[in-house]
């Protein structure tokens, strides 16, 4: 039986909920906005099938990517309303033209939280696009998806690294049919935090849309875009920032809003056993500035010869490099983000209702004062340097 012993334990993919036999096992949300599993003790009937399908208890041998490439969609327009080079739209489009169904994660019609769907049509694949930067949950997909491939269809599934990993444990057996995508994973931030940020941003307006990664200002300084209707419904609103200056964002990149288990991940470096892993090919630039694109360049990495086969199919422009370049400029594929000093205490003030916008004021002056040393000593260096 699921028994956590620190919060660092469980990555919240609901694996145990949706294999309990005795539907014993529920899902409540923590002080920090974090869902972890409760067991029902009473109705337990002890066998331990919850165990064989957590992806913190289970470990997958890590698997080396046969290929690595930098890759970019040719429609312009998937590219432009992907986060990145757009793999993930290109994978979606040709699962559902051999009338299979794709998993992804889609907002709530409020914003509020963001849930793993499955979708069936075209028309209903933008919902799924782009980085939605919280906590997805997955609820039943699980066993929807296990339903679908038993049923012979074709299914695509893209998720965190440990949703990979966990869908797999849950599947116990390998499916011909099954597609599983991963990223490269910074972590993910508490939907608590993100509600807490809705609300204090939004007041009493509508939302019409959320951007996590506008690239109106590029691919590389891309910012987070806001639209909001006023009551009358008329009059749009904007907040766009760039992501440096976004608190949310800033908060989320610096590590304060992660959830425990990110700090130690379980579906690092080739763990998730996915047969593609994507994220963005940060310091094409410099390495390939050829294939550099201000609308974005995906990182793709092929892990099985199922993945080989369908990306050899795809419409996408592609450029083989290597996994060490590759990860130079995004460490989080091969490690996890290092807790903050400070985090518990950000979480302390978030849960007596400091509003996430002084949050970052506070961390942001923090940082900003703890790094005045270093900046002083590359400084120095420097004019060492130049000197003869
Ligand atoms: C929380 C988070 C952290 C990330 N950290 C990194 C990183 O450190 N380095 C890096 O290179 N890339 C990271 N990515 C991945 C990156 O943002 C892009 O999603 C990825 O490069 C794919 O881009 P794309 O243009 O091919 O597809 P996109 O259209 O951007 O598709 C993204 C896919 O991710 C799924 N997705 C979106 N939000 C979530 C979510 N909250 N939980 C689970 N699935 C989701 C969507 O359903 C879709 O299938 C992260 C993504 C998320 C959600
Ligand atoms: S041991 Fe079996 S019955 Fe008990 S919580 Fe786990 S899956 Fe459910
Ligand atoms: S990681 Fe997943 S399977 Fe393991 S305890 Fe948490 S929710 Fe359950
Ligand atoms: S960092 Fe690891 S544990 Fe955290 S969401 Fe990503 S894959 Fe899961």
């Amino acid at each position: 039986m699921i028994q956590l012993k620190t919060k660092y334990d469980c990555c919240g993919c609901e694996a145990c909920i949706q294999t309990c036999p005795a539907k014993c096992i529920s899902f409540s949300e923590d002080a920090e906005g974090f869902g972890y599993p409760v067991v029902n003790e009473q109705a337990c009937v002890g066998c331990g099938l919850c165990d064989t399908v957590c992806p913190v208890l289970n470990a997958l041998e890590p698997a080396a990517p046969m290929s690595v490439l930098a890759a970019r969609n040719k429609s312009e327009e998937d590219l432009l309303n992907s986060s990145s080079g757009g793999i993930f739209v290109a994978l979606a489009r040709k699962v559902l033209q051999d009338n299979g169904v794709v998993y992804g994660a889609a907002f709530s019609p409020d914003f509020q939280t963001v849930n793993h769907k499955g979708i069936e049509k075209y028309e209903d694949l933008p919902a799924l696009m782009g980085s939605k930067y919280l906590q997805s949950r997955i609820g039943n997909c699980f066993s929807d998806i296990k339903a679908c491939l038993d049923g012979k269809r074709k299914v695509l599934f893209c998720g965190t690294g440990c949703q990979v990993k966990a869908l797999k444990l849950f599947l116990k057996k390998e499916y011909a049919n099954l597609v599983a995508v991963d990223f490269i994973c910074h972590g993910v931030p508490s939907p608590a935090v993100w509600r807490s940020y809705l609300k204090q941003s939004i007041q009493d307006k509508s939302i019409k849309s959320i951007s996590f990664r506008d690239k109106r200002s590029g691919w590389i300084y891309y910012s987070f875009t806001l639209k909001t209707a006023g009551p009358s419904g008329n009059t749009v609103q904007e907040i766009s920032q760039p992501y440096t200056r976004n608190p949310y964002l800033w908060l989320f990149m610096n590590d304060y809003s992660l959830r425990p288990s990110c700090f130690h991940c379980p579906a690092k470096n080739g763990g998730s056993h996915s047969d593609i892993t994507i994220g963005d090919y940060w310091g094409i630039e410099d390495s390939h500035p050829s294939f550099f694109d201000e609308k974005g360049v995906g990182l793709l990495m092929v892990n099985t010869t199922k993945g080989q086969e369908i990306i050899s199919d795809l419409d996408l422009d592609m450029l083989a490099t290597s996994l060490e370049e590759a990860v130079l400029e995004n460490p989080t594929y091969l490690y996890s983000r290092k807790e903050p000093a400070k985090r518990a205490d950000f979480f302390r003030k978030f849960s007596a209702g400091t509003p996430v916008n002084s949050l970052y004021g506070i961390y942001k002056r923090k940082k900003s004062i703890s790094q005045i040393p270093v900046f002083f000593k590359k400084k120095i260096n420097a004019i060492k340097k130049r000197l003869p």
